[in-house]
């Protein structure tokens, strides 16, 4: 530990050198811990903070939108929401321009001004490590993922240069965009994003939750398998989401469908009890963050936004396919939750996620027509729950197409995950790792190089 806080005083005297301002946290207490913080100001910063951490074999994290909790692991933790704000929509070019401490609220609302719309995730102020490594949305269906969307980008490498990156660069920088799309933060400091939009439709969402008695599981299976049904079955302009969940001694599922203006076939919830219907008539991308029905309608405490601040979560999401037969697995698994707070969130993919190429990105689970979302949440007084996430995860991954790479960090048991991320292409993103990040600088989010050492 000595050790470690005299080379973060030596990055701090070199910074304090090159005039970038910076400062020294530690944690006491039984596994202390010491880190240096900076909020760049350029991107000549970026590329000033990099060199002088690389020097000193420091390691770098960036804070994009903080929902990771990987972003502030490192010895030298750069926050890029402080002076990356910008953002741009260009309606000839019908380019987005995004700094990278953008939060998907504000990306979504500048775009809706100039009539456009880039497919992102659902919450608000989640960040650019989504796009970077995904992106499920409610226009995924129709434009595919965030990481699709991405017309360039501009990276900090280990070594501090600043390129420019496209699918139209040269081979060895084709390569290293290939890579950052889907496993972006392994390879450096993106600063900022040109973003593909695309014209702006509103949207009509309709919620329903429906109940079925703790008593009849096979029941509560039935209407979601009715669910997995009718959702694979939509057109490319609705998406369906899904969440199942406990509520008031009973089994909720939610269905949510949102509709850019087609026709759809109706709910089929077999015999299942309807307890809520709305319908929302008009909305953009904006408005709908704004009744994200994981965070709005579900009662208190299970994920409810009122109960947000004062909670403690985990989740891994898996990719399923269409013939994913995992209903009653579910509601099983769900029965046997440690706390009510446990759920399940189907994202709907499919459509447009299908015709993006292995070429494009290292992104894998190209055939997935869900994202299912498995957190666990607890207050303060609970035990954690965490341990219920990875039990299901043991269950379902031999029958899932892959692990989305957005939550898989350090720990150890991560790594059979990610093992099941990337899959033909570990070897590939293994090989560019090796030449653009060699010392392993940026390794605190999904574990890439652990992936190596297990080979
Ligand atoms: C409440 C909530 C809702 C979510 N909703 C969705 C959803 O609808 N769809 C979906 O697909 N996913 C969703 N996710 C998962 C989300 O995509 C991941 O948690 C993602 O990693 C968050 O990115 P961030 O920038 O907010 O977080 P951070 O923790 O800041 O960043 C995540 C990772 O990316 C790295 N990173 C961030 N910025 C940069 C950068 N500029 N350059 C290089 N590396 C960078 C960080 O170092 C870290 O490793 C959700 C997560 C939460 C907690």
């Amino acid at each position: 530990m000595a050790d470690s806080k005299a080379k973060l005083e030596k990055l701090c005297s070199q910074l304090a050198s090159l005039e970038l301002e910076h400062s020294l946290k530690g944690t006491e207490g039984k596994e202390p811990r010491f880190w240096v913080v900076a909020a760049p100001r350029s991107v000549s910063d970026v590329a000033s903070f990099v060199k002088a951490a690389q020097s000193l074999a420091c390691s770098v994290s960036v804070v994009g939108g903080n929902h990771s909790g990987y972003g502030g692991l490192g010895d030298l933790v750069l926050e890029m929401e402080h002076h990356f704000t910008g953002i741009a929509a260009d309606v000839t070019s019908n380019l987005v321009r995004a700094e990278a401490g953008v939060k998907l609220k504000s990306l979504a609302a500048k775009a809706a001004e100039s009539e456009l719309v880039v497919p992102l995730g659902t919450a608000p102020t989640v960040g650019v490590g989504l796009i970077l490594q995904g992106g499920v949305g409610h226009s995924t269906r129709r434009l595919g993922l965030a990481l699709d969307a991405i017309h360039s980008l501009q990276l900090v490498t280990a070594w501090g240069e600043v390129l420019t990156l496209s699918s139209d660069s040269s081979d060895e920088h084709k390569d290293l965009f290939w890579a950052v799309c889907g496993c972006g933060p392994n390879f450096g400091v993106v600063t900022s994003l040109e973003l593909k939009a695309s014209k702006l439709k509103s949207c009509r969402a309709t919620r329903r939750v429906f109940h079925v008695p703790s008593e009849s599981p096979s029941e509560a299976a039935s209407v979601v398998q009715r669910y997995m049904l009718r959702s694979q079955s939509l057109p490319r302009d609705c998406c369906a989401d899904c969440c199942l969940y406990l509520a008031d001694g009973s089994i909720q599922v939610g269905i949510y469908d949102f509709n850019l203006g087609c026709e759809v076939p109706p709910v089929d919830a077999g015999s299942a009890e309807s307890v809520l219907e709305l319908v929302d008539e008009g909305l953009n991308p904006v408005q709908l963050m704004d009744i994200e029905p994981y965070l709005c309608e579900q009662p208190p405490g299970v994920a409810h936004r009122g109960f947000l601040s004062s909670r403690r979560f985990f989740t891994r999401a898996l990719f399923f396919g269409r013939d994913a037969d995992i209903s009653e697995a579910l509601v099983e698994r769900l029965l046997k939750a440690p706390s009510r707070h446990c759920y399940f969130h189907f994202q709907h993919m499919g459509g447009a996620v299908a015709d993006g190429s292995s070429l494009s990105s290292a992104f894998l689970a190209r055939d997935a027509e869900w994202s299912l979302v498995i957190t666990a949440a607890w207050t303060e007084d609970e035990e954690d729950c965490s341990f219920w996430v990875r039990e299901v995860v043991k269950v379902l991954l031999p029958l899932a197409l892959g692990c989305y790479a957005t939550d898989l960090g350090p720990d150890p048991e991560d790594v059979e995950l990610a093992r099941q991320t990337f899959g033909a292409h570990a070897e590939r993103l293994l090989l560019l790792k090796q030449k653009w990040d060699p010392n392993n600088m940026f390794r605190h989010g999904f574990p890439l190089s652990q992936l190596g050492e297990a080979a």
